[in-house]
C-alpha cells in the first residue's frame, strides 16, 4: 500500500461538477489500494474575489487580516470535495492548517512552513480516511492564520508529502505537465518528460506559474519526486527530480516570462558607501525582495540605482522607497509598471557559451528593447516593455529549437 499526496489546483475544482470529478478520481487512487491525502486551492477566482473585496476597504490592509480573509476560500473547497466523496459512499474529513496544525513563520501573505505535526492525519490514515487538507495556509506560533503567496498550495502539497514521506506527490493541475513555455502562449510548446529542480526552481521563479517556486525548494530540500500531470486525464506528466546526465544534453530547456514585477529607479543618488544598504534594508524590513538590481556608473559623485519588485508589493515599495529618497538626498523616483522579464533556462549553459548573445539578437532583430539583464549559470533574463512579452516569449522559443508543433489542449 502506498501513499499517495495529490494537489488539485483552482481550475480543477472551478465548479460542482469538476470538485465531482475530482471526487471520483480520488476514489479511483484509493480504490487501488492507496492511503490517500488530497490538498485542494479554492475555487478558481475566489482568492482573486477575496483580494478584490480587500481592495474596496483600504488599500494597505493589516497583513493578519488580509491572511484571514484569503484563506478563506480554500474552506470552502476542502469541505466540498469531501463531502463529495462522502456522498459517494468513502470516508473523508477535511482539515483547514490550523486543524493539522502545519505551522509557519509569522511572514503574512508570504509564510514559510517550518513543522506538519503528523498525528491527526495518520490516525484518519489508519482508519481508513481520505484526508482532504486546506492548501495556501498555515498556522503561526501566535495562533495567527498565516497564507503562503499565490499559488502556495503547490507548496502545501509537498511539504505534507514531505512530513508524510508520502511515496507520490502529484501534482494535479489544468496543462499536461511543464512545458518549454507557457502552453497558453506557445501552442508548440512541449512537454517535458522530466526536469531537474534547479531548472524548475529557475522556471518556477522566473514566471513559470505551473509550481509555486517554494513547492520547488521544498521538493528539493527534501527530495521529494513530484508529478506535474493533468487532472483531466490519465496521461504521463512531467517528474520534477534530481539532474540526471541526459537533462545536461538540453542547451535551453525552456522560457519563462513574468509580468508580475515593477521597476523603480532611484535618480541621482550620491555615490558613497553605505547608500545601497540605506536604500534595500527598509524594503527588505518591510519583507518586500528586490530581484533585479542595476546601477549606472557613477557621474559626478551621483549614480541611478534601478531594481524591480514583486507588483503586489509595488505600491507598499514605492512609499518606502520615496521616504529613503528623502533622506539619502536623491533627485527623485521614477517607475514603471509596465514591464515584463523574459528569461531562458537550462542546465546545459553551464558548459556551453553564446548562449546569452544568441537572446540579446534574436530580441533585437524583433526590435525589442532591453532595459536590463540578468543571468545566472543556469539562465538568463532580459527586462522588457510588457507589451512584446508574447512575442518574445514565441522568438525565443523557436529560436532556441524548443517548438514541436504540437496543440495543447487543457
Ligand atoms: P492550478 O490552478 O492547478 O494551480 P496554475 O494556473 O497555477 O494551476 O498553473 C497552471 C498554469 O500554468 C497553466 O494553465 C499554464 O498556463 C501556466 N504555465 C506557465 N508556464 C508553464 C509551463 N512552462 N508549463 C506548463 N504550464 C505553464
Ligand atoms: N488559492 C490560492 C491562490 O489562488 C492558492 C493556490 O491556488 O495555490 O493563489
Ligand atoms: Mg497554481
Amino acid at each position: 500500500m502506498a501513499l499517495v499526496v495529490q494537489k488539485y489546483g483552482g481550475t480543477s475544482v472551478g465548479t460542482i461538477e469538476k470538485i465531482q470529478n475530482v471526487a471520483r478520481r480520488v476514489a479511483r487512487t484509493y480504490d487501488a489500494g492507496n492511503d490517500m491525502v488530497v490538498v485542494v486551492s479554492a475555487m478558481a477566482g475566489e482568492t482573486n474575489r477575496l483580494v478584490a473585496l480587500s481592495e474596496e476597504i483600504c488599500e494597505f490592509p493589516s497583513e493578519r487580516e488580509y491572511d484571514v480573509l484569503v484563506a478563506a476560500g480554500e474552506q470552502v473547497s476542502i469541505s466540498l470535495l469531501s463531502m463529495a466523496l462522502q456522498s459517494m459512499g468513502y470516508k473523508a474529513k477535511s482539515y483547514l492548517g490550523w486543524q493539522i496544525p502545519l505551522y509557519t513563520d509569522d511572514a503574512f501573505s508570504k509564510a514559510r512552513i517550518n513543522e506538519i505535526e503528523d498525528a491527526n492525519i495518520r490516525k484518519d490514515l489508519d482508519n481508513g480516511i481520505i484526508v482532504i487538507v486546506a492548501g495556501f495556509q498555515g498556522l503561526d506560533r501566535d495562533n495567527n492564520i498565516t497564507t503562503f503567496g499565490r499559488g502556495g498550495s503547490d507548496t502545501s502539497a509537498v511539504a505534507v508529502a514531505a512530513a508524510l514521506k508520502a511515496d507520490v506527490c502529484e501534482i494535479l493541475t489544468d496543462v499536461d505537465g511543464v512545458y518549454t513555455t507557457d502552453p497558453r502562449v506557445v501552442p508548440e510548446a512541449s512537454k517535458i518528460d522530466k526536469i531537474s529542480y534547479d531548472e524548475m526552481l529557475e522556471m518556477a521563479s522566473l514566471g513559470s506559474k505551473v509550481l509555486q517556486i517554494r513547492s520547488v525548494e521544498f521538493a528539493k530540500k527534501y527530495g521529494v519526486v513530484v508529478h506535474v500531470r493533468s487532472s483531466l486525464n490519465d496521461n504521463p506528466g512531467t517528474l520534477v527530480m534530481k539532474e540526471d546526465a541526459d537533462m545536461e544534453t538540453v542547451l535551453v530547456s525552456g522560457v519563462a516570462y513574468n509580468k508580475d514585477e515593477a521597476k523603480i529607479s532611484v535618480m541621482r543618488v550620491p555615490d558613497q558607501p553605505g547608500i545601497a544598504a540605506q536604500l534595500f534594508t527598509p524594503l527588505s524590513m518591510a519583507n518586500i525582495t528586490v530581484d533585479m538590481i542595476i546601477q549606472n556608473i557613477s557621474q559626478e559623485g551621483f549614480t541611478d540605482m534601478t531594481f524591480t519588485v514583486p507588483r503586489s508589493d509595488f505600491k507598499k515599495a514605492l512609499k518606502i522607497v520615496e521616504e529613503t529618497a528623502v533622506k539619502v538626498g536623491a533627485a527623485g523616483v521614477q517607475c514603471n509598471e509596465s514591464i515584463a522579464k523574459v528569461s531562458i533556462v537550462g542546465v546545459g549553459m553551464r558548459s556551453h557559451s553564446g548562449i546569452a548573445s544568441k537572446m540579446f539578437e534574436t530580441l533585437s532583430t524583433e526590435g525589442v528593447n532591453i532595459q536590463m539583464i540578468s543571468t545566472s549559470e543556469i539562465k538568463v533574463s532580459c527586462v522588457i516593455d510588457d507589451k512584446y512579452t508574447e512575442l518574445a516569449v514565441r522568438v525565443l522559443h523557436e529560436a532556441f529549437g524548443l517548438d514541436n508543433g504540437q496543440v495543447v489542449q487543457e
